[in-house]
């Protein structure tokens, strides 16, 4: 039910015993340094802003990394260094690897795979991006997920369209996900789906229609970031954030960290009455085991 201000309206229950899980997506594959300062690059500087995030209350950490000049990279050596900073600095946290198409074309995306991070991120379909045509393939995204069933690895359906969230049930109804499915929405990339509160609600509509026992959790890019989070929360959903989606607080002020950004986050959790999910929630909620 939507209210006369145009917020959601949950019953008290949904939200209260209901943990939120917050992502931090670290740096991804666009921001640097010139952007923001902050955006960590070097293996180092990702595994010192993680923990940051982490204390701040984030339990999935979505990596990327990045070559010495920036530039993205799909380096497995890079990703492996990465997981075991991460292990022994935020022991618990989720840790999932992006197979996102920025770093790399075809199989190099998932060559990390082998590595059995908890989750890696998973796109069914394809879309425009803003530059450029964000291709997804039926054959590469049936690699991926088999390659994902094969580690053991958890994915996170990236839905950019609505025929993502159809296409990820379809997979997930074939046994090719580990379950329970789960699914990011993703509202604001330019020349894909914006931040759009009716299709929001339909996306969380059409998920639980179609698989009741999926999990979602709402991520926006740019301004877009806070709104979505706020929605998310607000709806009884898990939440991204971070400086890979968004490298300000607002229009005039650089976000001074990864962890601020969780900060912001918990911050509308407590408005909302959600308790923040610790790591051994969110495990539990995602169908995930303990860390090895
Ligand atoms: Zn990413």
């Amino acid at each position: 039910m939507i209210t006369s201000h145009g917020t959601l309206e949950v019953p008290r229950e949904v939200t209260m015993s209901n943990p939120c899980i917050i992502c931090v997506a670290i740096t991804g594959s666009l921001p640097r340094k010139e952007n923001n300062p902050a955006v960590p690059i070097t293996v180092e500087e990702q595994v010192e802003s993680t923990q940051a995030a982490f204390e701040a209350g984030a339990t999935i950490a979505h990596c990327h990394v990045r070559n010495d000049d920036q530039t993205p990279s799909s380096d497995p050596e890079k990703f492996a260094r990465l997981m075991e900073g991460l292990k022994k600095h935020c022991p618990g946290m989720i840790i999932q690897l992006s197979t996102g198409g920025r770093s790399g074309a075809g199989e190099e995306r998932g060559g990390m795979l082998p590595l059995r991070p908890d989750m890696a991120s998973l796109s069914v379909g394809s879309n425009n991006f803003p530059n450029r045509v964000y291709e997804n393939s039926p054959q590469l995204v049936d690699w991926l997920a088999e390659e994902m069933l094969k580690y053991d690895i958890k994915p996170e359906i990236e839905a950019f369209d609505l025929s993502h969230i159809h296409q990820a049930v379809n997979l997930s109804k074939q046994g090719k996900l580990k379950a329970p499915l789960y699914v990011q929405f993703v509202m604001g990339v330019k020349n894909a789906m914006p931040a759009d509160k009716p299709t929001f609600d339909f996306y969380i509509e059409t998920l639980k229609r179609l698989a009741p026992d999926a999990q979602w959790c709402g991520a926006g890019v740019g301004p877009n970031q806070l709104k979505l989070n706020e929605w998310s929360i607000a709806a009884g959903g898990h939440t991204r954030t971070g400086l890979e989606d968004n490298v300000r607080l607002d229009r005039d002020t650089l976000a001074p960290s990864n962890a601020a950004l969780v900060e912001r986050a918990v911050a509308l959790c407590e408005k909302y009455e959600r308790p923040v999910a610790s790591w051994q929630q969110a495990r539990e909620i995602l169908g995930l085991g303990q860390p090895a």
